[in-house]
Parts: structure tokens; C-alpha cells; sequence
């Protein structure tokens, strides 16, 4: 899954992106408003992670023109700034959540969990397709009871086909997921993970639609 930072304090904006990253995120992360408005122009993000606080275009200038153009993206607002007034006109601004500076990276990872999977129409943190259970916040999953191990990526490939299931999801739909900018994407990596997955998970699974991607069906 692929996040957008935007934080200009360089020390807070390399641990985010390091901690997000090692929570199995893919992080584009951008220092001031101006680039996070081209990066959410060309690129499909599943979550911004938004400081108000930016030099030239501010935070909440960035949210209310994305608003504005009824983009639906989950935005959580950082902000250092402990007035309730700066949280009122952001989260009126349509941002979904917030934290104040300074703050648990653990915190801010479940706050991503429950926006993500509030937008994808779950209140329960687990998903469950048949036998197979994903749970987002242990990174784990089991299969009737049994525990599977899979890789990082393999996981966040499951994640996405199961948060999407009925939709296919193209080759660089899913490498937009694993990969952020500057991160170089080995080829046919989606089709080694896919293999792995369909080995450890068993072939029904993921179904190829030849020349378009991969789906796992909703359950009948
Ligand atoms: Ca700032």
C-alpha cells in the first residue's frame, strides 16, 4: 500500500517514512505543498499523511483544494501546533483524523490501520475470506488455524487483493503497493510474489485474468 507523507521538519519526515516503511508501507514523501499536490496529481495514493505546518502552501491550503476536487483520500493531519482551533478548521477542512506533535509512531500506524480500513468499508481489523485470515495490525496470517509465513511484500500483495476483492488489480497497480519513488522495482516481482503466495495458500486463490491482473473473488 502506497502513502503519502508530507512533513518539511526533515528529522520527523525521515522516522515516519522509516517507520511506515518498516510497517510494510510503501512512503512517497514530499516537504512542501506544492510537491505533494503534483505526487497526488500523478500518483495513486491509498492514505496523505498531512503536517499543516509547511513553508509556502499550507497543509490546509493542500486539503481543501483535494476536497475540492472530491477527491475521497483518508487524510491524517499532523500538526505541532496544540490549539484545538488548528484541529477544528483541519478536520473541517475534511481531513479524518489527528495527531499532535509529538507523537507514538506506534499510534500513528494504528490510526492508519483504522482510516484504511474505515475507507474500505470494514470496522473489523481482521479480514476473513473463508479459512484464510489477514490481520493487519500483527502482520499475520493464518490459514484453518495455522499460522503462514510470508514475506513483506507477499503480505502487502495479499492485503491489497483481499481489501479489493471482486476487482482486478493490474501488475503495476499492485507495484505502485510495494514500491515508492526512487525504490527500484525488479521485474516481474508481482509474478514471483503471486507464485510464492499461490504455493503457500494454495492455487484456487488468485485468479489470473490474463493480460489484465489478478483477482480474489468475493465469497459467493
Ligand atoms: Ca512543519
Amino acid at each position: 500500500m502506497r502513502l503519502l507523507l508530507v512533513e518539511d521538519d526533515k528529522l520527523l519526515g525521515d522516522g515516519i517514512q522509516a517507520g511506515l516503511h518498516q510497517a510494510g508501507y510503501a512512503v512517497d514523501w514530499m516537504e512542501n505543498g506544492e510537491d505533494a499536490e503534483a505526487a497526488l496529481r500523478t500518483e495513486d495514493y491509498e492514505l496523505m499523511v498531512l503536517d499543516l505546518g509547511l513553508p509556502g502552501r499550507s497543509g490546509l491550503d493542500v486539503l481543501k483544494s483535494l476536497r475540492a476536487k472530491d477527491n475521497d483520500l483518508p487524510v491524517l493531519i499532523l500538526t505541532a501546533r496544540d490549539t484545538v482551533s488548528d484541529r477544528v478548521k483541519g478536520l473541517d477542512a475534511g481531513a479524518d483524523d489527528y495527531l499532535i506533535k509529538p507523537f507514538d509512531l506506534n499510534e500513528l500506524n494504528a490510526r492508519i490501520r483504522a482510516l484504511l480500513r474505515r475507507h474500505k468499508g470494514r470496522a473489523n481489523p481482521v479480514i476473513a475470506h473463508g479459512k484464510l485470515i489477514l490481520d493487519p495490525a500483527a502482520h499475520t496470517v493464518t490459514l484453518d488455524g495455522a499460522p503462514v509465513s510470508l514475506s513483506q511484500r507477499e503480505f502487502a500483495i495479499l492485503q491489497m487483493l483481499l481489501e479489493n476483492r471482486g476487482k482486478v488489480m493490474s501488475r503495476a497497480r499492485l507495484e505502485e503497493g510495494l514500491y515508492a519513488w526512487g525504490e527500484e522495482v525488479e521485474s516481474n516481482a508481482v509474478e514471483v510474489y503471486i507464485h510464492h503466495l499461490r504455493k503457500k495458500l494454495g492455487s484456487g486463490l488468485i485468479r489470473t485474468m490474463r493480460g489484465v491482473g489478478y483477482v480474489i473473488d468475493k465469497p459467493a
